[in-house]
């Protein structure tokens, strides 16, 4: 099986706290960028080699800005690329204030099935001061019609530690996420990422980042809510209802390999890492004349045997061991078990009987120490 991801890098605004790939120029440059992207999947089809795409994932920047016109033309463009016929889980990311009627009916009529919004809060003092386009009540009424549409496969995204936020108000979010029961929620603690609005604010002392405590137990009321009521925790950030785990971002952590299309995407194929560049007019051009835009970089053993370790460890299903001695050999198998165990002496991670190493519910909150600890560079 094969996982596409596509970049739509366009924006109507840009959230304070944002690092992604994005620009406002969708009028401009969207049915140029929408052809770059056919043009790349034509001429990069062959490293699927021929395995058959299950899952597609449009994310970004903010997918539902583009026109139903171009999305439909871009969909139209992959399935005579790649046929389509298999896939089982088509994703959009969405903002809820793009969430229309004609939106919803829109995809549906294209194969989506799955919508992943970004939520972030539901405090809207919160969401004005972040820059966020829509309010808590968007939400609900983006729900609302998503599932009138049909869409029950839907994901919310929420980001913890957001200035101004408290531990009893981010409870109060996570319990109306809740009171909405989508399938699935992903949940990021806010970083602090140079070069963006945020950061600078915090250098001009305007907003006091929430301590590294209070943010420790936003993390903790989320997993024991979610857990409480159905949620399965199989990832370090994500909760899913029983069968609706996100089978394509489960093929990143369990190290398929995917292609990735448009400006900024990154792909992967078991060995070899490639990237196209984040800059929309050098990716435009260099397709559109016929060209790929990736750099590649081949990673070594050490780096794949961090990655394992590192995406294993974030996931439910842990690092299986036979696998990584067979993968990676004596030497790494020799160092993983060395530095693992101090760490299930503790309690902190623990041997499931199929020889499977998983972080428990304490070693989840230890989660960035232990797994510098058992990669290989440190
Ligand atoms: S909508 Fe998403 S991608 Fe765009 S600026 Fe906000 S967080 Fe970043």
């Amino acid at each position: 099986m094969a996982g596409i991801y596509v970049h739509i890098p366009f924006c109507a605004s840009r959230c304070i706290y944002c690092d992604f790939f994005s620009t406002l120029r969708l009028e401009e440059a969207g049915a140029r960028y929408v052809e770059a992207v056919i043009a790349e999947a034509r001429l990069r089809r062959e490293e699927l080699r021929g395995e058959q795409v299950k899952t597609l994932y449009m994310g970004g920047g903010t997918p539902s800005q583009l026109p139903l016109s171009l999305f439909s033309r871009l969909v139209e463009g992959l399935r005579e690329v790649f046929g389509l016929e298999m896939v089982e889980e088509f994703t959009v990311e969405a903002n809820p204030d793009d969430v229309t009627r004609e939106w919803c009916e829109g995809m549906v009529s294209l194969g989506v099935n799955r919508v992943s919004m970004g939520v972030q809060s539901f405090e809207d003092d919160i969401l004005l001061h972040i820059g966020r386009r829509h309010t808590a009540r968007q939400v609900v009424e983006a729900l609302e019609r998503l599932r009138s549409a049909g869409i029950n496969n839907i994901s919310i995204d929420l980001i913890f530690g957001l200035p101004g936020q408290t531990v009893d108000s981010w409870t109060e979010s996570v319990k109306q996420a809740l009171s909405l029961r989508p399938q699935h929620i992903s949940a990021y603690g806010l970083t602090y990422e140079e070069g963006t609005r945020l950061w600078s604010q915090r250098e001009h002392g305007k907003v006091v980042e929430v301590p590294e405590e209070q943010c420790l137990e936003m993390y903790r009321i989320l997993v024991e809510l979610l857990q409480g009521t159905g949620y399965e925790h199989y990832e370090i950030s994500n909760f899913a209802l029983p069968g609706y785990r996100s089978r394509h971002n489960s093929s990143y952590w369990n190290n398929t390999p995917y292609l990735g299309l448009g400006a900024a995407a990154h792909s992967y194929n078991g060995t070899v890492r490639r990237y196209n560049p984040a800059d929309l007019n050098a990716y435009i051009d260099k397709l559109l004349s016929g060209q790929v835009a990736y750099q590649e970089e081949e990673l070594t053993l050490w780096e794949r045997y961090d990655e394992r370790v590192m995406l294993g460890l974030r996931t439910s299903e842990g690092v299986d061991a036979v696998k990584l001695r067979q993968d990676f050999g004596d030497e790494a198998w020799h160092h993983f078990m060395k530095e693992a165990q101090p760490h299930i002496d503790a309690g902190n991670l623990v041997k499931k009987s199929d020889a499977r190493y998983v972080l428990t519910r304490d070693g989840i909150m230890l989660s960035d120490t232990i797994i510098r600890d058992l990669m290989w560079d440190e």
